[in-house]
């Protein structure tokens, strides 16, 4: 039986026989290809319920693994390792050791949105995959993206004011993440858009800069937004707290 997916089998786990004569028969080489049998004894019971809490993941258990989201994806075009069904298909088995090892291209995502265009579930996989990112990011196995900060200078600028000011986001942005303010392509976007926008535009865009204004009584809406962000929080840390109390446990066992 030919073996599927087979860039999917750890390369350490296929083993051939160089010489292998079976009732007069060669076999050797890749005709005697087999997959070494493993136990896999680590298994995060939690893990669906984990990335679930995190937002864009909470469709998840709907995947009924088609593939109709790899084969459309776009990164995947490029590099076929990066296959958001199989990242799926771990979650829900609780294969958190195995999902890890995958940590450096997962966050690769260009959020095209394809996979989602094409799953029959509703599952939604872009969002998954976003979701995935930012519990690799909560879980310490990768470190806080740039992206990341990018969406949490988004929604601070929104929950003060009800307004983002772009210069402003980028401004912090490039604060939070070491970079230079004055970066080539920064440059060349700005006087790209500066020669296309209209005169009285630029001068109320120059105004909103300086004075900083905020939507009228938005202080209602900032309180609730908050109160809404913070129970989801509290959500996700209740689950997450549950898997390290099991894994407290069973290493007490
Ligand atoms: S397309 Fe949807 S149902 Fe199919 S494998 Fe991807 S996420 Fe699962
Ligand atoms: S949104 Fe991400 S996972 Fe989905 S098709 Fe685009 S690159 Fe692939």
């Amino acid at each position: 039986m030919p073996i599927h997916e087979k860039s999917l089998i750890r390369p350490e786990n296929l083993r051939e026989q160089e010489s292998l004569d079976i009732d007069g028969i060669d076999v050797s080489g890749p005709w005697s290809t087999f997959i070494e049998s493993r136990v896999v004894n680590d298994y995060n019971e939690n893990l669906e319920d984990e990335v679930s809490a995190f937002p864009g993941g909470s469709l998840i258990h709907r995947c009924w693994q088609c593939g109709a989201c790899t084969n459309s994806c776009t990164v995947n075009a490029i590099n076929p390792d990066f296959n958001p069904r199989f990242w799926i298909y771990l979650v829900r088995l609780g294969m958190e050791q195995e999902l890890i090892r995958d940590k450096d291209i997962i966050w690769q995502c260009v959020s095209c949105h394809k996979c989602t265009h094409v799953c029959p579930r509703d599952v939604e996989p872009e969002g998954v995959m976003k979701a995935l990112s930012h519990w690799l990011e909560y879980k310490g196995h990768t470190p806080k993206s740039n992206s990341m900060h990018f969406d949490e200078e988004f929604y601070s600028q929104v929950l003060k004011t009800g307004k983002i000011e772009e210069g402003r986001v980028i401004r912090n942005y490039f604060n939070r993440t070491s970079q230079p303010l004055f970066q080539n392509w920064l440059i060349r976007m700005v006087k790209g858009m500066i020669r296309g926008l209209p005169f009285v535009l630029m001068i109320k865009m120059g105004i909103a800069t300086l004075l900083r204004p905020k939507t009228r009584n938005w202080k209602a809406s900032s309180d609730a937004i908050s109160e809404y962000l913070d129970e989801r929080v509290e959500e996700r840390n209740s689950v997450i707290n549950r898997t390290d109390q099991q894994e407290g446990k069973h290493g007490q066992e």
